[in-house]
């Protein structure tokens, strides 16, 4: 797959999901990627290897009744959605100068608030310079509210009586003070007029589906608006990072790759950070998951691709990577003089993994 207008392209921005445990984060990410499921278009790849792919279509799809609050007309190709939620995979994420991730989402359930791992992971936000918008989750446990599955929060809010909207709002300021406490301007998020100043938080129901179109045209809206110089693909050698090692039947010890700019080509030669110091290897084979396969990846479920155009997330088979460090970055070698250049590079960028592994 050849692509032109490389320089004018937009990379899908990668999303992590963050927050207390029982709020949601799993309910939610199967929520979103539910939505792809049931409307893919025959033969197309939505599942990817650590990560899940909404394409823009579906975004605007959903996103159409919203259209006169969140106007967008999508330049990115989509998101991508790190399967594993949490802070502790989080940490694995890392980029010189900060995160892999482009945004994220805190769920809170709004009937309890931010708790100790929700600031736990603002805290690894701000450090990391990620920047969030909060879902206000678990909705329908509100005292009589009335679902409707699937519907955007700014249609279901309609439908609520006038006393179950003032305990929406109460339930919503107290986070709003919970933020301010932390130093964080917050607003609902259809009350925002400027979007770098404020938090949005957006009610959903993981449960229902309510609220999960206002938040996926949110995100898209937001990276596409204000990330674009970050977002922009260019056509270089890969840049990733390890989610994951792993011994897969037949292929050996592979790695799971964040690929976060550039392209990938089999025979490509990678450098990367091991355990008993930098591997350099020539990438054998590149896998992603069979279409409509189940999740759970074997060897049967994973079919071979010849080259990968950030962002993606791959499984990669090649020689010597028993000893791979999740958590490495990972550099195509393009040209061999700056073999050294990158073996500094990822022997400090790995110090920093260690240090706050030690930390978090
Ligand atoms: P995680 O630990 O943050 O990944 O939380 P889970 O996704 O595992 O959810 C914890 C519990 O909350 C489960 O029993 C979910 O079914 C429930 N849950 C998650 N989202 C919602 C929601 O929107 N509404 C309701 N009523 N329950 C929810």
């Amino acid at each position: 797959m050849k692509i032109s207008n490389s320089e004018k392209r937009l990379r899908q921005p990668i999303v992590v999901v963050l927050g207390h445990v029982d709020h949601g984060k799993t309910t939610l990410l199967d929520k979103i990627r539910g939505t792809t499921v049931v409307k893919k278009e025959p033969g197309e790849m939505t599942q990817e290897v650590g990560a899940s792919f909404v394409p823009s279509y579906i975004i605007e799809k959903l996103a159409e009744p919203l259209k006169k609050v969140i106007p967008i007309k999508l330049q990115i190709p989509g998101l991508l959605f790190i399967d594993t939620p949490g802070h502790e995979y989080f940490s694995n994420l890392r980029r010189r100068g900060g995160s892999v991730a482009d945004i994220a989402i805190l769920v809170v359930d709004i009937t309890e608030g931010l708790q100790k791992q929700s600031i736990e992971s603002i805290q690894i936000l701000r450090e990391r310079k990620v920047p969030f918008l909060i879902a206000a989750n678990k909705i329908d446990k509100i005292p009589g509210w009335k679902s409707t599955n699937d519907i955007p929060f700014l249609a279901s809010i309609e439908k609520q009586r006038n006393d179950v909207k003032v305990y929406l709002d109460n339930l919503v300021y107290n986070l709003v003070s919970q933020l301010a406490n932390l130093g964080f301007s917050a607003e609902r998020y259809d009350r925002i007029k400027d979007f770098t100043k404020t938090v949005a938080i957006v009610p959903v129901s993981a449960k229902t589906g309510e609220g999960v179109a206002d938040l996926l045209a949110l995100l898209a809206g937001l990276t596409q608006r204000y990330l674009e110089t970050r977002l922009k693909f260019a056509e270089g050698p890969a840049k990733g990072v390890i989610l994951e090692v792993k011994e897969d039947p037949g292929l050996g010890h592979t790695i799971d790759v964040i690929i976060y700019d550039g392209v990938l080509k089999k025979n490509d030669t990678i450098i990367l950070g091991g355990i008993n110091g930098i591997i350099i290897t020539k990438v054998r084979g590149i896998f992603v998951p069979r279409p409509l396969q189940d999740m759970k990846l074997s060897k049967y479920d994973l079919t071979p691709i010849d080259e990968v155009y950030a962002a993606a997330g791959v499984k990669i088979s090649a020689p010597n990577l028993e000893e791979a460090l999740a958590g490495s970055p990972l550099y195509v070698i393009e040209d061999e003089s700056k073999v050294e250049q990158y073996k500094q590079q990822i022997e400090e960028e790995i110090k920093e993994v260690r240090l706050y592994s030690d930390i978090d």
